[in-house]
């Protein structure tokens, strides 16, 4: 009876280091937990207001997130230009007023009923007034490239003035 005893004392010895560790794992769990959700909340925020800095501030060729902006602006582009090429693949296209992916040998847009043939030639005008390539990349760059230019004139004083991080 006596050994029983004292066996049984050592089992649940044993039981409690082990509940012991485990609460304190649950503890450890519940904190990271925790963490990774402020962590998260932040991240979130943080994006919220990386995109209404960017909303804003769309157009800025000059200031601190320029470079940053003008980025972001240009993977835009390279998505709209992937979407095309997206269509093409499945042997449609993109209407260019409202965007909609329709077929490619209606003349109407189902969606939003623009006169794809007038559009598909204002388009071909202008782009064989702009410049004679026809690579999608240098079109997509073309416009940014421009933007700054023109505006990299009239802001020139302010931006040599201000030093480059
Ligand atoms: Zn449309």
């Amino acid at each position: 009876m006596g050994l029983f005893n004292k066996f049984s004392d050592q089992l649940s010895g044993v039981g409690k280091n082990i509940s012991n560790s485990t609460q304190q794992f649950v503890n450890e769990t519940k904190i990271q937990a925790a963490i990774r959700d402020k962590k998260n909340t932040i991240n979130e925020a943080l994006l919220n207001l990386g995109r209404a800095y960017y909303t804003a501030h769309t157009e800025d060729t000059d200031g601190e997130f320029s470079g940053t902006i003008a980025a972001i602006r240009s993977e835009y582009q390279a998505i709209e230009d992937l979407k095309k090429q997206l269509s093409g693949v499945r042997g449609k296209t993109i209407c260019p007023k409202c965007g909609a992916e329709i077929d490619k040998d209606v003349a109407f847009c189902p969606k939003c009923g623009a006169n794809l043939a007038e559009a598909a030639r204002a388009e071909k005008e202008d782009h064989t007034s702009g410049s004679d390539t026809s690579d999608t990349a240098q079109d997509a760059a073309a416009p940014l490239q421009e933007e700054a230019a023109g505006q990299s004139q009239t802001d020139a004083p302010s931006s040599d003035a201000k030093p480059q991080k």
